[in-house]
């Protein structure tokens, strides 16, 4: 089996930010897989922009080194004819007549300016690209995250950027929301009878969301302080996952049906304020520990400054008040430094009522539906079947597969390539609406008020453990566990 890629109309696409991690990790990557696919029509203009004085051909040099493992060199070169660069600084008005007219020449593309830039020069580029009405037509803007550090200043930047672009011409970008394994969610939800009867507080006991990396802050050290877990990963997407999850079915895939759908799963969380934080959620920091196999600092030896409260840990029981949910709990974690880099969804179901099974024949053990999204994605339901073979009923716990891909020898697309395209087809669906991003926002605010409010340092981990011992007492007090045979 084969994929099939659909056509994609001529685009210019300007990346701001173009010789920065994001741009050079995971955009530029991107795009030169989807230009190998054929997905990049010929006429189509990547430029990147940034400050440093680079040429076209200083560019294309960069872009040599950093994607020369990605691919045959020939389409590497192809790829690179319809790249260029152009020197501006987002905040003087110098270079950007020349840079408007570049852009106008193709008066018929479909623009798109992905700001891969720090929010704070959202509105310095959104307001020149007004002045040389490079916002009208076609053009949409795509927002990196975070979007604001509250609810506060993401209303403002939202306002800001409003004023030059249109709802529909913006996409907030989660690219948790392009995995294929969450693409999967929506078909296992929607595509089949078994599940949705199922997917309710009558037969779901649980739901854990876990985002762990090894990783330290590293050269980020600067930007986490001022954000930390929950706003760094807790607040967007692992909210954008839970909604995905807990979502009703709507009524087909247009983007404000879905949109609309996760709004009001955002909206029925219930609060965790300053009354219930210590009850409700953990936040620690590690220390000096064992990661990746080697010894690695803690995090205020990495940052330089031992008086930093910022979390790189969070756990948090969360709930969704409303008909569907009430009463079950989402065990929400994230952290840094953590013992293995995995991304899983993993949905508990209720034990069967009654065993009818003898006290040896083995433990009868709760249905879990376990989707990967990194880092290789899968989807797996944990079921009980009959040891096979002679002897007594023994009862055997085994995962069912689901991740075709691997099997049929589908590639999967790394998720900033469904994502890209989805803008340049003025597809919004897996985007972020305004509404969710000031939504999430809502509901994490007084948990992070609380947590000052509390002036409780982070509980200290050692790098390389799974968290704060409190994150396993938040979850063993309900008699669970974390799921932790990430297999
Ligand atoms: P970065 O490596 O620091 O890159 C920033 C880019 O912006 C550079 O190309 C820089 O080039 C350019 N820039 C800075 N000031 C400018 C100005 N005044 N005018 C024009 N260009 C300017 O940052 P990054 O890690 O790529 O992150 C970019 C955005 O994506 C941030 O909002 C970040 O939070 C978000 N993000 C990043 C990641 C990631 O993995 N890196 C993941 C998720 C979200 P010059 O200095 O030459 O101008």
């Amino acid at each position: 089996m084969t994929a099939s890629n659909l056509p994609v109309d001529p685009f210019d696409l300007v990346i701001f930010g173009g010789t920065g991690d994001l741009a050079m990790r995971k955009l530029l990557p991107a795009l030169l897989h989807r230009f190998h696919a054929g997905q990049v029509p010929p006429s189509s203009r990547i430029i990147g922009v940034a400050r440093e004085p680079l040429g076209d051909e200083g560019y294309r040099n960069h872009l040599r080194e950093v994607l020369g493992q990605h691919g045959d060199s020939t389409v590497l070169e192809a790829f690179l004819q319809q790249v260029s660069y152009r020197p501006l600084d987002a905040r003087k008005d110098e270079g950007w007549d020349e840079f408007a007219a570049l852009i106008k020449q193709q008066a018929g593309h479909v623009r798109v300016f992905y700001l891969s830039t720090s929010p704070q020069l959202f509105v310095d580029i959104c307001t020149r690209l007004g002045a040389h009405a490079l916002n009208l037509g076609e053009a949409r803007v795509v927002l990196e995250k975070p979007i604001g550090r509250d609810l506060a200043s993401a209303r403002g930047i939202n306002d800001a950027v409003g004023r030059f672009f249109s709802e529909s011409q913006t996409y907030r970008i989660d690219h948790y929301l392009g995995k294929e394994t969450v693409q999967n969610l929506l078909v296992l939800r929607f595509g089949n009878a078994l599940f949705e009867p199922l997917w309710n507080s009558a037969h779901i006991e649980h739901v854990q969301i876990t985002v762990a990396e090894t990783v330290g802050v590293g050269h980020r050290a600067g930007y986490y302080d001022h954000a930390g877990a929950m706003r760094d990963m807790l607040q967007n997407h692992i909210l954008q996952l839970l909604c995905m999850v807990a979502m009703e079915p709507p009524a087909s895939l247009a983007p404000d049906a879905v949109r609309d759908e996760k709004l009001k799963v955002l909206n029925a969380l219930k609060p965790i304020d300053e009354s219930n934080a210590s009850e409700l959620t953990v936040r620690g920091q590690y220390r000096a520990g064992v990661a990746e196999g080697a010894s690695v600092p803690g995090y205020p030896d990495e940052l330089g400054n031992t008086r930093s409260q910022t979390e790189t840990f969070v756990a948090l029981k969360a709930e969704i008040g409303n008909w569907r949910w009430a009463g079950v709990p989402f065990y929400l974690r994230t952290g840094k430094r953590l013992p293995e880099r995995v991304s899983e969804i993993a949905v508990t179901f209720k034990p069967v009522p009654h065993s009818i099974f003898a006290s040896n024949a083995g433990k009868l053990l709760q249905n879990r539906l376990v989707l990967r999204l990194q880092p290789d994605e899968g989807v797996k339901l944990w079921l009980t079947i009959k040891d096979p073979g002679p002897g007594g009923l023994r009862l055997r716990h085994v995962p069912l597969d689901m991740s075709f891909a691997e099997e049929f020898g589908v590639q999967q697309p790394d998720a900033y390539e469904r994502l890209l395209l989805d803008v340049v087809r003025g597809n919004p669906t897996l985007f972020m609406r305004r509404d969710e991003v000031e939504a999430a926002w809502r509901w994490a605010d007084p948990i992070l008020e609380a947590w000052d409010a509390s002036g409780e340092p982070p509980r200290p981990y050692f790098a390389g453990s799974w968290g704060p011992s409190a994150a396993v007492a938040l979850i063993e007090r309900d008699g669970r566990t974390w799921h932790e045979d990430h297999a």
